[in-house]
């Protein structure tokens, strides 16, 4: 190799997981550092055992995960390394089928098959620790959750332009939420590359408007494509309501679905502006929808008993282990009112964000849900996060979406 890198010893034995690829080292194994000056956040570092043995090249930083690891060889990390792994991740989306083919999306007709919206890259899930993009037609919106991806900005804003080509017209970076505040980085959002107001983008053929500006995530929940899809197939003649809408996903497929209504609401004005903004851009002037900006919890409490079809997709109720008792208290409270409301012979969407909540648990939440309201209940599906979502196999805490298609009688 050309280059020096710092380097990171382990304690002793520590090395253990590392021999099973999983890609993060706690501060906790790590014995001492070594270079010629001292080690600052972001840096690419070389991880060695107690013994001196070569173990993995990764970007270290302040905090519990300490580093993230970017490759178990030698070798240099540069423009061609991230050029590598993003045309890797990008042919994973192409089998899968979600980045369309160019002249489907120039057409930007409604077929279904169109589609523009995709993850590209999905952390240490395409072996890239720390690094989300989304394809929002030709725009990529790029986020870091480690100070060594900001650091490597310009460099895989490169190495991206050069992997997607002609398809690419503007690369938005969305990191100042993301990004640990004590890194001091002074992090502002804005565009690495070219410019775009053209923020309409295609799911399976339905538009949506995408606030990359001041949106969440990175301005659209990408993760529910397959499950939208799911609820279009059920929606037919059924009065729908979608909680926790935010830009209306759910909503969108229901009505294209055939649904008789549909009712959407959440906490935040702005996603209500959201969700009426995108019905009219597919259904313009259609009544069978209205938005409500109020709290779910409330909302349930009050609402008639009137809807044969529910979406509960609440926001991470449990964002750190610590949590985890009171969210999933918080999952039998929300669970239970939905069954309790729904009519005879309903369907109710429930779902799970929160990583620290594994299948089993978020499943016996709902189950406790079900036998406090006293419905029969059968599951139907059993879903999860989508297949531009990928697992790294190494990696099991990726797996974090998780969701129930029940059957109320
Ligand atoms: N289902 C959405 C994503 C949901 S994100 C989609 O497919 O895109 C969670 C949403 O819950 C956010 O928009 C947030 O504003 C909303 N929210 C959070 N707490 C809430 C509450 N108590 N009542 C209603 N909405 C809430």
């Amino acid at each position: 190799m050309n280059f020096e890198l710092k380097k990171i010893f382990l304690r002793k034995g520590k090395e253990e997981s590392l021999g099973r690829f999983h890609p993060w080292i706690f501060s906790g194994a790590i014995h001492h550092t070594e270079g010629s000056s001292a080690l600052e956040e972001g840096d690419i570092v070389e991880v060695l055992a107690s013994d001196g043995r070569f173990l993995a090249i990764g970007h270290w930083q302040i905090g519990s995960i300490a580093v993230r690891v970017l490759t178990f060889k030698r070798q240099p990390i540069d423009q061609a390394f991230w050029q590598k792994r993003l045309a890797a991740a990008l042919d994973v989306r192409k089998t899968i089928g979600v980045a369309s083919k160019e002249e489907i999306v120039k057409s930007k007709s409604s077929n279904s098959k169109c589609n523009d919206i995709y993850r590209l890259v999905h952390g240490e899930g395409d072996n890239l620790p720390g690094l989300v993009i989304d394809i929002y037609g030709a725009t990529a919106v790029m986020q870091a959750h480690s100070v060594g991806m900001h650091v490597c900005r310009n460099e895989l804003a490169a190495a991206l332009r050069e992997v997607m080509g002609e398809s690419l017209k503007a690369i938005y970076y969305k990191s100042e939420t993301t990004l640990p505040f004590k890194a001091q980085l002074g992090q502002e959002d804005g565009f690495l590359w070219g410019e775009s107001n053209d923020n309409i983008a295609r799911e399976n053929g339905l538009a949506f408007h995408i606030d990359w500006l001041k949106g969440q995530k990175t301005g659209f929940f990408v993760d529910q494509r397959d499950n939208r899809s799911l609820v279009e197939y059920y929606a037919k003649g059924r009065r729908v309501l979608n909680m926790f809408c935010y830009t209306g996903g759910f909503s969108v497929y229901a009505m294209r679905g055939g649904a008789e209504l549909v009712h959407s609401v959440d906490s935040s004005a702005k996603a209500v502006e959201l969700v009426d903004a995108n019905i009219e851009l597919n259904f313009p002037g259609d009544t069978r929808h209205n938005a409500f900006a109020e709290d779910a919890f409330k909302f349930m409490e009050q609402m008639q008993e009137r809807y044969n079809l529910i979406i509960l997709d609440p926001p991470a109720f449990a964002k750190h282990k610590d949590a985890l008792k009171n969210a999933l208290r918080g999952y039998t409270k929300l669970n239970a009112k939905a069954f309790e409301k729904i009519q005879s012979g309903g369907i109710l969407f429930t779902f799970s964000c929160s990583q620290a909540v594994n299948k089993d648990q978020f499943r016996t939440a709902v189950f406790t849900a079900a036998a406090m309201a006293h419905r029969k209940v059968r599951i139907l599906h059993q879903l999860h996060q989508p297949a531009d979502h990928p697992i790294n196999i190494y990696h099991p805490e990726g797996e974090y979406l998780k969701g129930l298609v029940l059957y109320v009688e």
